[in-house]
């Protein structure tokens, strides 16, 4: 084993731009200078390595402020052809030594981390090259014998094996599922049919789950191409069913590389002539191009790449040059590393295996996920379920939504019913939460009576935060009689699952409690038990990040600090996550406490912060930090000890949090946990079984949890889960914020 180097770092963002690059930088640089390590930006990608001069920049605590809401990558990329060569390479290395940097952080593609790669495995025989000429001095030669090297994977099109998302493609997803909302809503009034092309083009994970999210028709990728051999037809007899059903609109979603079973492209204009031949159809095409990498960065690209940026510097630290490189990503929600050039040659047989026409072998090799995805997109887009089997026992299953409202509510009723009826189920809607089960407030759904609910915010059912108490049960028990259910899957928050577990409870006295029921995560604060996500906090956190980043503009004037409350009751989930994505400097957390020790040590920070020439101060905090340092009370204190030094600005969020269409990785998973509730009730129900049960997203897995678990899992007091996987990232936030 070698010692760690002890040379400066380099960090570079190459090949394609994708949002998020800025924060990982921004989280590399103030890492590497908290620990004490000089770093400096390239610019320009490797071909800036090879230019060598003001490529090379050190840079400041200061210089990545204000950088995280910004698209693209503020050092530049590029494609660089020279660095192809070992002469390039050469350069590279003398221009890097010329610093001192022998430990890079490389953000970029497949390709730039395999460029990265052959540059470490040469950098010996380079380093040798330059001493012998006299470029470089043989002590300098002995101090960088090898270079250290980590990957962050920046790509839009998610297209890496060893992360579950790269930097930019939760971004992409969002641009494309708006462009299909709003040509949703033009396509309607004119009855059009919409072929949207979207990018990947050995991969289709942009079209699959954007389908997914903008509930598409139908969709094409490049590792799964159309089983019919006449995919003409199967395209046709779908879209025109789903007319004859009353659609307004069609929409097919087309990869950039989708193909047939033969290997001969599908292109948007092809599908175009198709759909207007056979369909007599008005036919517009739309091709999204750039405007899915373009734009600012979605909440999830922003806190995600602060972690990877933070933890390739620690990773950095923490190896020697003659351990493997890793690439670090996210694995199952947490921060994880794995082999570089593994990662990279899994990524390649996709391409390769596509390459071959052998396409069981590509779906198989993107993961299970995927083509779970895949199957519950094949359901969702039939216009008319399949029948019955004949003989088959028709099971009755009823759905609410209790608690606050959570974007991806109606996502998550729309996908239980489509897919319980394409079952040959029937659909009990029940409105108004639990009061409706009370006042038997129930209607039969049908497949159209959630048509075009898989985008729109709030509760469509309605949704109320009683929980069941005295003659309600009676009532309940009547109206679960009467409409003689099955099962019962409850979507919502606190006030659901409480009450879920009231009427498990009452089982003995009330027989009709005695099915199978589940509750499905959906509550902004990202507070319940069984989940380490819930469904509406990722759109609550765009929603938070979009108005900090205009808070943030209003600030260009004066020396100002905001104190920004966000909800979550006394859950600091949105706070932490919030300030991960938007850079603030402190957060508030009822977990942690709030004293006026920290007050005041926060007040002196910012003194010295704005007396050293800054302008902005970002505090976070969560509403239920502490009951007596209210915000109000925390922006009188801090305005007040200022001594005109700074202004101070609070700003509540409030019910903004709450509303939005839901985001698509909310759309995304409320499908996917909705199928998993549906199939758990018919199988119970047909077994006769009557358990019931939590689902929720576990180590990025889908898992069930006795709801009689539920007590021991949770602080009831606080209405939080006892543990609480974010919390080990606050220190990052710290780390991040302020120097030294
Ligand atoms: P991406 O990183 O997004 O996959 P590219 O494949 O275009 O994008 O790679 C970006 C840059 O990385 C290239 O322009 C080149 O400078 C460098 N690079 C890519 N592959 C190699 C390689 N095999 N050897 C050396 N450098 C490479």
């Amino acid at each position: 084993m070698t010692e760690p180097t002890g040379g400066a770092i380099g960090v570079l963002t190459s090949g394609g731009d994708a949002p998020g690059m800025n924060a990982a930088l921004r989280a590399v640089v103030r890492t590497a200078l908290s620990r004490g390590v000089k770093v400096f930006a390239i610019y320009e990608g490797y071909q800036g390595m090879v230019d060598g001069g003001d490529r090379l920049r050190a840079m400041a605590w200061d210089s990545v402020g204000g950088i995280m809401q910004h698209g693209g990558t503020i050092i530049g990329t590029a494609r660089c052809a020279a660095f192809r060569n070992r002469e390039g390479r050469l350069q590279a290395a003398r221009h890097l030594l010329e610093q001192g940097i022998d430990r890079l952080v490389v953000i970029g593609g497949d390709g730039s981390l395999t460029g990265a790669n052959l540059f470490r495995q040469e950098w010996p025989s380079l380093i040798a090259e330059l001493a012998a000429q006299g470029a470089i001095t043989a002590e300098a030669a002995a101090r960088h014998s090898q270079l250290a090297i980590v990957g962050l994977v920046g790509s839009i099109d998610n297209d890496f094996t060893g992360t579950d998302m790269t930097i930019g493609a939760d971004t992409a997803l969002h641009r494309i599922t708006t462009a299909l909302d709003q040509i949703g809503s033009t396509a309607a009034s004119h009855q059009r049919t919409f072929v949207i092309e979207v990018m990947g083009r050995h991969c289709g994970y942009l079209a699959l789950m954007s389908a997914l999210a903008g509930t598409a028709h139908w969709v094409f990728l490049p590792e799964h191409p159309p089983e019919a051999e006449d995919w003409e037809a199967a395209m046709c007899e779908v879209l025109a069913a789903g007319r004859a059903a009353g659609r307004r609109h069609s929409t097919v979603i087309v990869a950039e590389g989708a193909r047939d079973r033969n290997g001969n492209p599908i292109t948007s204009e092809r599908v175009r002539q198709v759909l207007e031949e056979h369909l007599k159809e008005d036919v517009r095409v739309s091709i999204l191009g750039h405007i899915q990498r373009g734009g600012a960065p979605s909440a999830f690209d922003r806190w995600m790449s602060t972690l990877l940026g933070h933890a390739a510097v620690e990773h950095l630290l923490a190896s020697t040059p003659d351990d493997e490189p890793q690439v670090i990503g996210l694995r199952y929600n947490r921060i994880t590393h794995q082999p570089l050039m593994a990662c990279v040659t899994q990524t390649r047989a996709v391409a390769e295996a596509i390459a071959a026409h052998d396409y069981e072998r590509a779906m198989e090799l993107r993961g299970g996920s995927f083509t779970e995805q895949y199957r519950i997109l094949q359901t969702l887009i039939q216009t008319v379920p399949h029948p019955p089997r004949p003989g088959q026992r028709r099971l009755r299953l009823g759905v609410l939504t209790g608690g606050a409202p959570a974007p991806g509510m109606n996502t998550a009723v729309r996908a239980a019913t489509r897919l319980a009826i394409d079952r040959g189920h029937v659909i009990v809607a029940i409105n108004n939460g639990v009061d409706g089960l009370i006042e038997g407030q129930t209607q039969e759904f049908d497949w159209m009576n959630v048509h075009g609910w898989g985008s729109t915010g709030g509760s469509n059912l309605g949704t109320s935060r009683t929980v069941p108490a005295g003659a309600d049960f009676a009532a309940i028990a009547r109206t679960l009689e009467a409409e003689r259910l099955d099962g019962l899957l409850l979507v919502g928050g606190w006030a659901a699952y409480q009450s879920a577990l009231e009427l498990y409870r009452r089982r003995a006295a009330h027989p009709a409690f005695d099915l199978p029921i589940i509750c499905l995560p959906a509550s902004i604060s990202n507070n319940l038990p069984g989940s380490e996500l819930c469904i509406g906090a990722d759109t609550a956190l765009n929603s938070i990040v979009e108005v900090v980043d205009k808070i943030k503009n209003s600030a260009v004037a004066a020396r100002r600090c905001f104190v920004v409350e966000v909800m979550g009751g006394h859950c600091g989930y949105l706070a932490l996550m919030s300030s991960l994505a938007t850079g603030a400097e402190r957060v508030y957390l009822n977990e942690e406490g709030v004293t006026l020790r920290d007050l005041q040590e926060d007040l002196e920070r910012m003194t010295a912060g704005f007396s050293d020439g800054r302008r902005l101060s970002l505090l976070i905090r969560n509403e239920r930090a502490n009951p007596f340092y209210t915000t109000a009370f925390m922006a009188a204190l801090f305005e007040q000890e200022s001594q005109g030094l700074f202004e101070v600005r609070q700003a509540i969020l409030g019910h903004l949090q709450q509303g939005g269409d839901p985001s698509p990785f909310d759309r995304i998973q409320a499908t996917r946990l909705a199928a998993r509730c549906v199939d758990f009730l018919i199988d119970q129900a047909e077994q006769g079984a009557t358990t019931a049960a939590l689902i929720g997203i576990v180590g990025g897995r889908i898992k069930l949890t006795d709801l009689v678990d539920m007590p021991d899992l949770m602080d009831a007091e606080h209405i939080r889960p006892k543990e609480q996987w974010w919390q080990e990232l606050q220190p990052v936030v710290q780390r991040l914020a302020q120097p030294g």
